[in-house]
């Protein structure tokens, strides 16, 4: 008898234990008592606050701890669920339907079979190849541990040498320390703001002619106007050329316009990019977009395989296109809907509407659909 029930459990395997994984994994126990989850995590923490990291480098969420919505143990002893941290994920092999997993610090590779497997490996940060891209002091603010970093680099504090040089013999007093922030998207502002309250003097560059790029131009002035207010430097419409180190040791970002932006910390907010190679080795489909292409139960063109996240194309709701949306709401509904639909209920995802999580005011909203409208417009005409 015990053989038997054990012999029938779903064994379910979900890739990266954030947003819509660990979504995923919660659901899933609470709908079957019996499947066997294993949740697998190539970085050290699960189910934390990705939306915090800004405010933790800012100094408004003080304790890192306050970012851990729920450790890898909490998962273990409330939910029975298997958690690997620090552990990736590198082949699937959907003919025997096992995974290959790597331990990042000692190297060891297992096998794992699945029953279902639910793919939620988010977007990386985009990081193009400039010139000094990998000089000390330069920075992206994606997991815990970037921010972490930030943080020691601006509480070492000692490195930062700017104005030194204009010691006059008669004062010490340090000006303040220069951050530049490439990109002007959410998680660019996010960061400027908090290095604000730092007491950072901000420059914040952007390539296109306006921060926020999803909004209506006239909406994003306001925006613009309002960081400004508050003391961000905006260098609109020029694209970031390469950086270099000065003599003193601080840093220059170097623009497409010929200009020199000097700085003692460069945050990189260029934007994200779906996560598809693990996807790619099981021959999944993939997007016109880069994500992988899922239908409304959230399967994969694999359907032992789900996808959620960052990682997938979603049919816009406005526009009916397909459109990449690197949001947490959507990310842990659609953990949700995959859960549902492995443990036999028939949830299906609504497109999602403009989100309202996404850091923006009301007037950013309205906004975003003016443009998508007139997106869906043209469509209408074609
Ligand atoms: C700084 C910042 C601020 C943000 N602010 C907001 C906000 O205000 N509002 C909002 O809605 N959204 C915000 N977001 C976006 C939101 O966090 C993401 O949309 C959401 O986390 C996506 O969930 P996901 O599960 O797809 O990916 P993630 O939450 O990124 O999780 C993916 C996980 O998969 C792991 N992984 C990848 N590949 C593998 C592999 N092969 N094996 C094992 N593990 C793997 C990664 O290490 C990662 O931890 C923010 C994101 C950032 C970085």
């Amino acid at each position: 008898m015990e053989a038997k029930s054990q012999s029938a459990r779903t064994k379910v395997v979900i890739v990266g234990g954030v947003a819509g994984g660990a979504s995923c994994a919660a659901r899933l126990r609470r709908l079957d008592e019996n499947a066997e989850i294993l949740m697998v995590e190539r970085g050290p923490y699960v189910s934390y606050a990705n939306c915090g990291l800004p405010y933790h480098v800012g100094g408004v969420i003080e304790k890192e701890s306050s970012l851990l919505v729920a450790t890898a143990d909490t998962f273990r002893r409330v939910f029975n669920i298997d958690v690997r941290t620090n552990c990736e994920a590198v082949w699937i092999s959907p003919d025997t339907k096992t995974i290959e997993l790597r331990h990042v610090e000692t190297g060891e590779v297992t096998s794992e079979s699945y029953d279902k497997l639910v793919l939620s490996p988010g977007a990386p940060s985009v990081r193009p190849p400039l010139p000094g891209i990998d000089l000390p002091g330069i920075f992206q603010v994606r997991t815990v541990p970037d921010a972490r970093a930030i943080r020691e680099w601006i509480e070492r504090g000692s490195l930062f040498l700017s104005g030194m040089d204009k010691y006059s013999g008669f004062q010490t007093v340090r000006p303040k320390t220069r951050a530049v922030v490439i990109g002007g998207g959410f998680i660019g502002l996010e960061t400027a703001e908090n290095l604000v309250h730092r007491g950072f003097d901000v420059t914040l560059v952007e390539m296109l002619d306006q921060v926020l790029a999803p909004l209506d131009q006239d909406m994003a002035r306001i925006v613009e106007n309002y960081v400004e207010r508050h003391g961000i430097r905006l260098a609109l419409n020029d694209g970031v050329a390469g950086f270099q180190q000065a003599a003193n040791g601080s840093l220059e970002v170097l623009t497409k316009s010929g200009k020199v932006h000097p700085a003692d910390i460069v945050i990189l907010a260029l934007g994200v990019r779906p996560e598809t190679a693990l996807a790619k080795t099981a021959g999944l489909a993939i997007g016109e977009r880069g994500g992988i292409r899922v239908d409304e139960q959230m399967r994969t063109s694999n359907p032992d395989i789900f996808a959620v996240g960052d990682a997938i194309e979603v049919r816009d709701f406005v526009t009916g296109e397909w459109s990449l949306i690197a949001l947490a709401g959507p990310a842990n509904r659609q953990g949700r809907i995959a859960a549902d639909v492995i443990a036999g209920r028939e949830s299906v995802s609504a497109a999602p509407r403009v989100p309202r999580s996404s850091g923006c005011s009301c007037r950013g909203r309205l906004g975003w659909c003016q443009r998508k409208d007139a997106q869906a417009a043209r469509r209408q005409r074609l």
